[in-house]
């Protein structure tokens, strides 16, 4: 079972790493995904360190039952070892597990060592609603990938870098994995105005040039438990799906997919890395010969880090955002409009009637102020708008051009060592 926590912290208290079942993955890329959890907290500033623990194991083999069993051992090994808490290291959801494993190390936990420890849920992020998890974390990798690709398809100096124009109308993906984050991802993409032509999952791969219905196939992969068969797409019948000519691929399962061996036969303009790791070092460079725009996992899975943030800070608050202010906001509103009414009453006076004050469809919206998902959805594309600019203006310092792999490692290396260096633990 391979199982380690490189800890090598960023900035502040907690270390972030994500809770993975999953066969194929060895030591070596448990410890460099802890590392890569490190960057990634800081190429966003959300102050955690990284850390990734696995389960070397297929939960498709095992009961519900089982799995309980198992998850809830280990977690208890792990807070045992100091390994989980509120204040030592806070993991998330990865490959293979979800909202309910969440549950269950949350309550082990709480039932366990921090019996007695009011923030005890603030132990591990992406819970179910109902034992403090946060409205928009289930989809917020999904969507981080969409404003990550969102921020650089709309700036003309990167799309003609690659030879496309910018803006999402009449782009073409593909994604590889329709889980957790694949799913969401696909959604935001469609509803931004790009078309699903292609979807790889791991016992088979479908095809739609006119484009996949997210919904349609979400619900057909939750009714069957595969996407093969789908009557919206054609079954894949080709060398590899990943191959096809796309405007943007989105892999989003497995580490280290696109190798030397491989790299040549790509024919997107962009790739998002919603998976961490599925570019090898060597691919990179033959991909960044050919022009294609690779936007870095540290950067672009950066959204479920960040709302997993979110939810550790709700915990520890122990209440939910909005909730002290719904109602006063409500009111002010309506003064608001009230006051307004009656300074032009008072202006043209009422001798034709009361003159109506409407508020606009999208102020009527907004009138009870933020709800817990908007605050959440506002901070997301917030981070993830400034992590973009970031990267942009060093790699327009640095005359990096497409490599914003190198800018985004230069951001954080450079947080990271002026934490360190502030905090008096450097020598230099
Ligand atoms: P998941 O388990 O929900 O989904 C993974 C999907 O990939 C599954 O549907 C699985 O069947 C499919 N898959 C497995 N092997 C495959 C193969 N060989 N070819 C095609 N499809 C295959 O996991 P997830 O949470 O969506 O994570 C996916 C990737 O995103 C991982 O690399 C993970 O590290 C990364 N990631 C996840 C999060 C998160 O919040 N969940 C955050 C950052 C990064």
């Amino acid at each position: 079972m391979p199982r380690t926590f490189a800890k090598p912290k960023s900035t502040a208290f907690a270390t972030h790493p994500g809770i993975r079942y999953s066969l194929d993955v060895s030591l070596d890329e448990v410890k460099a995904l802890s590392a890569l959890m490190t960057f990634k907290c800081a190429v966003v500033d959300v102050p955690f360190g990284g850390g990734k623990a696995g389960l070397k194991i297929n939960p498709r083999e095992f009961s519900e039952f089982e799995l309980e069993k198992i998850t809830r051992n280990f977690a208890l090994q792990l807070a045992k070892k100091g390994f989980l808490g509120p204040g030592v290291d806070v993991p998330a959801p990865d490959m293979g597990t979800g909202e309910r494993e969440m549950s269950w190390i949350a309550d082990t936990y709480s039932q366990t060592i921090g019996h007695s420890d009011l923030n005890s849920h603030a132990c591990i992020t992406g819970k179910p609603i109902n034992q403090g998890g946060i409205h928009g974390r289930v989809s917020a990798t999904g969507r981080g990938v969409f404003h990550g690709i969102d921020n650089f398809i709309n700036e003309a100096s990167f799309m003609s870098m690659i030879g496309t124009t910018p803006g999402w109308g009449g782009k073409t993906f593909i994604v590889q994995g329709l889980g957790n984050v694949g799913l969401h991802c696909t959604r935001y993409l469609t509803r931004a105005g790009a078309r699903c032509i292609g979807i790889q999952e791991v016992d088979g791969a479908i095809f739609n040039p006119n484009g996949i219905d997210p919904k349609e196939i979400e619900e057909w992969k939750i009714n069957n438990g595969t996407i093969n068969g789908f009557p919206g797409a054609e079954p894949y019948k080709g060398e590899n799906l990943i191959y096809e000519d796309c405007d943007i691929f989105v892999p989003a399962a497995l580490e280290k997919i696109i190798t030397k061996n491989n790299a040549n036969k790509f024919k997107c303009k962009i790739i998002a890395e919603a998976a961490n790791g599925p570019t090898t070092p060597a691919a990179d460079k033959i991909l960044m010969e050919r022009n294609v725009l690779v936007i870095p996992d540290l950067y672009i899975n950066a959204g479920g880090v960040t709302v997993s943030y979110f939810e550790w800070l709700k915990n520890l608050n122990h209440v939910s955002y909005g909730r002290l202010l719904f109602k006063y906001e409500r009111e002010s509103n309506y003064h608001l409009l009230e006051s307004v009414q009656e300074s032009l009453e008072r202006r043209f006076g009422k001798a034709g009637g009361r003159i109506p004050i409407m508020p606009s469809e999208s102020f009527q919206k907004r009138i009870s102020g933020a709800s817990e998902k908007d605050i959440v959805h506002s901070g997301l594309d917030y981070t993830m708008e400034r992590s973009a600019r970031q990267i942009m203006r060093t790699a327009m310092k640095y005359n990096l051009g497409l490599d914003l792999r190198t800018a985004a490692y230069v951001n954080s290396i450079e947080k990271i060592y002026l934490t360190y260096r502030e905090a008096g633990l450097t020598f230099t």
